[in-house]
């Protein structure tokens, strides 16, 4: 889609850090790392958000949890655990319009968040 950061990233466009892409996901590193290992996972086909994952494409969010779990992995996160995260919208804190899981990792995280 134009227009939209996160595509342009998945298009080689637009530089970032990527640690590990396939056919249909792309995991890069967070440019403002809210962790030790702060990584995103996005579907390289757009979708605004959360929101758009109803009826026949309500089956890309696991493909997109699969994909953050060996970001997981790859990053030695998996022994001592990390989070998940799907901002979705004004009031959960979206500020990127192109459906992301975040995995953060490598501290003790603190809940609830804010
Ligand atoms: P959210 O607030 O959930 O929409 O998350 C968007 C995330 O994208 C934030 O954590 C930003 O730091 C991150 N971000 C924004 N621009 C870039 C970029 N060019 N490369 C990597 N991460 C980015």
């Amino acid at each position: 889609m134009s227009n939209c950061l996160f595509c342009e990233i998945a298009a080689g466009r637009i530089k970032a850090e990527i640690v590990h892409e396939d056919d249909a996901f792309i995991a890069f590193r967070d440019i403002s790392p809210k962790a030790p290992s702060h990584v995103l996972v996005i579907p390289r086909r757009h979708f605004d958000g959360l929101n758009d994952l109803v009826g026949p494409d309500s089956g890309a969010v696991d493909g997109l949890l699969a994909a953050g779990v060996m970001a997981a992995h790859a990053e030695g996160l998996a022994p001592g655990g990390y989070r998940f995260v799907i901002n979705c919208g004004d009031d959960g804190g979206q500020s990127v319009g192109h459906l992301h899981l975040h995995v953060l990792g490598g501290r003790p995280l603190a809940w609830p968040p804010g």
